[in-house]
């Protein structure tokens, strides 16, 4: 620390993401994909535009908006982007939670906690159900403002969109925002009630379906009023969240739904697959509703598989807190042959520890 840094921020404690490594590896441990994207962001970028890169872009990021209300029947003055899910979470804490009481469960996305603390506020946890699930009730009874992934990480189990619809109707002076990072994977998305609500926020990010985590491009959807107050704190921190490339590509994205489609399907098509695989092998592996499985086994401890896989080259995700999920690990849900990969060393590796 240098005498330099700001007394609040003493105790900073950044986000520790999955491990990049270079080399060889079957990457299934931060939820990405090792698919190309859209063959229209490859053209996006390589086009005659990207000359255009020595003037600052367009900070109101409107040709992506356009793209955005259109694929999903909004009005562009009800969508913010950002470089992120991640920076437009920052930009809610920033903008909406100071001096407030938030709260998220405790088996999650652990970026929430961290944003809690860079902006010291007072969070709290509360806990999955015995069967992972949100617990659904104690969301709708709090007075706190609520953040809540839907799907949920690491589980994986989703809310149908009519208990979140209760949960925000329930007190409508609480902020709810929904993170639907995975929603794309199968799910209903409650995008639809942001006409309804105006304490509503629901987050997307182009990382995970739209097989984009390398650009870093996340979008929002709200009532105008709270799109304004974002773009507010925008403008007065960094008015050019969104760069120009990303402005290009992530209209290519979001204009090219046959390849979401696709893309999509092969992946629940590899969830499935692996599931039934695993299950096979006697592991016990929850229902997921994104593109990874959160999985554990009755002898085989969830280090020791991780580790194993590891010397296969296959990468995967552990959490050892909180104490009950210790036993699971997650593995993101890769290509058809990934998955395979995985399948084949899983009973090499049950085998050898059988032995
Ligand atoms: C991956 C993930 C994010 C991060 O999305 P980015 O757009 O890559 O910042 C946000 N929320 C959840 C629940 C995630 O799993």
């Amino acid at each position: 620390m240098s005498r330099f840094l700001s007394k609040r921020y003493h105790n900073l404690e950044p986000y520790a993401p999955g491990e990049q490594p270079k080399g060889r590896y079957i990457k299934l441990n931060a939820n990405e994909t090792s698919c190309p994207p859209s063959p229209a962001v490859l053209k996006a970028l390589h086009s005659a535009r990207m000359n255009g890169l020595g003037r600052y872009t367009d900070p109101s990021s409107r040709e992506l908006k356009r793209a955005l209300a259109n694929h999903y029947e909004v009005k562009t003055d009800e969508i913010f982007v950002g470089n992120g899910c991640d920076e437009i979470l920052g930009f809610i804490y920033l903008t909406f939670f100071e001096g407030a009481r938030v709260c998220f469960p405790d088996i999650t996305y652990n970026f929430y906690q961290t944003l809690a603390q860079t902006f010291s506020v007072d969070y709290k946890e509360i806990p999955l159900k015995a069967d992972f699930t949100v617990n659904a009730k104690a969301f709708a009874e709090t007075d706190r403002h609520i953040v809540l992934p839907n799907p949920n990480a690491p589980t994986g189990y989703v809310l149908p969109v009519s208990t979140i619809e209760k949960i925000v109707a329930a007190h409508p002076e609480r902020l709810v925002v929904i993170d639907e990072a995975y929603v794309d994977f199968g799910n209903e998305s409650c995008v639809p009630l942001v006409h309804k609500y105006d304490n509503l926020i629901v987050i997307h990010t182009m990382s995970k379906s739209r097989n984009l985590a390398g650009a870093h491009i996340g979008y929002c959807f709200a009532n105008a009023a709270l799109i304004r107050d974002l773009e507010s704190m925008k403008g007065s921190f960094n008015p050019f969240n969104l760069n120009d490339i990303n402005l290009a590509i992530g209209t290519a994205a979001v204009n090219d739904t046959e390849y979401l489609k696709k893309s999509v399907e092969a992946v629940i098509a590899a969830r499935d697959y692996a599931t039934a695989e695993l299950r096979k092998m006697d592991f016990y592996v929850l229902e997921s509703h994104a593109n990874f499985i959160f999985v554990s086994h009755p002898w085989l401890s969830a280090p020791e598989y991780q580790a194993e896989l590891r010397r296969y080259g296959i990468l995967t995700r552990y959490y050892k807190d909180p104490e009950r999920i210790r036993n699971f690990l997650r593995i993101t849900i890769g290509t058809m042959e990934e998955m395979q990969a995985v399948i084949a060393a899983t009973s090499e590796i049950l085998l050898r520890a059988a032995a």
